[in-house]
């Protein structure tokens, strides 16, 4: 990878530098700017917006996304998007926070194809795949568009994000979702300052999530608040979730839903990196909780569930599983209760 970084300049572009991206007809430019330290946008134009993923035993039927961004600055270390990033020749781990694909054309080509299709989407859910309202959007402005699209064309839709960002949209939002339904909801799930800033580097602090909530609550509408990931042996002893549920809670959400850490085959490498150098006391541990693959066993999600779902349940909360199906369109990467096999010991 050749892209040149001129600090004195804007934006300076430099095309076909990337190997897979550099085959993409529709890539444009390759964009460093000074405000965005070390991370590269690759603009291409988009062929499609609305992208239907395939019902399979672990994702809910008929999701459609829009995803305006590939990769994703927040870089959660345990992110299970980054694999996508490997089919443009770029890595799982660095490439993926910094190397952000940025389809630039979304807003027109979703118009052109909400006024072409026959049948339109049932729902569309954004931030199964990246985040939408990460840094990029502040530079970018697509959601604007896109929300105001999917309102004219009366989709129903639900957001779930880290991003503080989403404040700028609260008003149109809200303007969305007095002519069709609208869903917001928050990634919250560390309280420790230090262990989130180690784990989500990219990302806004917590209590400046919580606030995020506290303003769509303001705004009027209801917020969902994803306790996700819950990692073993580091967020989820009683204790602490109890503290989180109290913060979310008192913050405003509606809503509560959990899922513990899943570390899909690429993500392992990458989460497994971070350990070792965050909390190298726990490697072994995590060998042990994930040797088998990629989820926790069911012994250790029964054992979870048993903890927190008093906890939500004492709060006000409604139960989980009945409420998660309705609010989001949600893969088995996220939801509350995956299929997976069960394995002897607790993790
Ligand atoms: S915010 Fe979501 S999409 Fe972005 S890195 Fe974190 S888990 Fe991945």
């Amino acid at each position: 990878m050749a892209i040149r970084w001129d600090a004195q300049r804007l934006d300076a572009t430099n095309t076909g530098t990337l190997p897979g991206l550099a085959r993409l007809s529709t890539f444009v430019r390759s964009v460093r700017t000074p405000e965005f330290h070390g991370v590269t946008f690759h603009e291409i134009l988009a062929k499609s917006a609305l992208n239907h993923v395939p019902t399979d035993a672990r994702m809910l039927p008929g999701e459609w996304t829009i995803n305006p961004y590939r990769g994703c600055t927040h870089a959660c270390r345990y992110c299970f998007a980054r694999n996508t990033h490997t089919r443009l020749e770029l890595n799982t781990a660095d490439d993926f926070d910094r190397e952000i694909i940025v389809k630039t054309n979304i807003v027109e080509v979703l118009r052109d194809e909400l006024k072409r299709k026959r049948t339109l989407p049932p729902r569309v859910a954004f931030g199964t795949n990246t985040d939408v309202y990460q840094r990029a959007e502040g530079r970018y402005a697509l959601m604007p568009g896109i929300i105001d699209a999917l309102a004219d064309a009366r989709i129903p839709f639900s957001i779930l994000t880290k991003g503080t960002l989403i404040r700028r949209d609260l008003d149109r939002l809200r303007g969305a979702s007095a002519v069709t339904t609208v869903h917001l909801g928050l990634s919250i799930s560390i309280l420790d300052e230090r262990l989130q800033q180690s784990v989500e580097p990219g990302t806004a602090t917590t209590a400046a999530r919580l606030a995020t909530v506290r303003a769509i609550r303001d705004a009027g509408m209801e917020c969902t608040v994803f306790m996700a990931p819950i990692l073993p042996l580091m967020t989820d002893q009683p204790a602490q979730l109890e503290e989180l549920v109290g913060a979310v809670a008192d913050a405003g959400a509606t809503t509560v839903l959990y899922t513990p850490l899943y570390l899909a085959s690429g993500v392992k490498e990458v989460f497994f990196g971070w350990l070792r150098g965050a909390r190298p006391d726990l490697l072994e541990r995590y060998s042990e909780v994930y040797a088998k693959g990629s989820a926790t066993s069911r012994r250790y999600r029964d054992w979870l569930s048993d903890r927190i779902r008093p906890i939500i349940a004492a709060h006000g909360f409604p139960d989980p599983d009945e409420t998660i199906e309705d609010k989001f369109a949600l893969n088995g990467r996220t939801a509350v209760t995956p299929v997976f096999t069960p394995q002897p010991t607790l993790f």
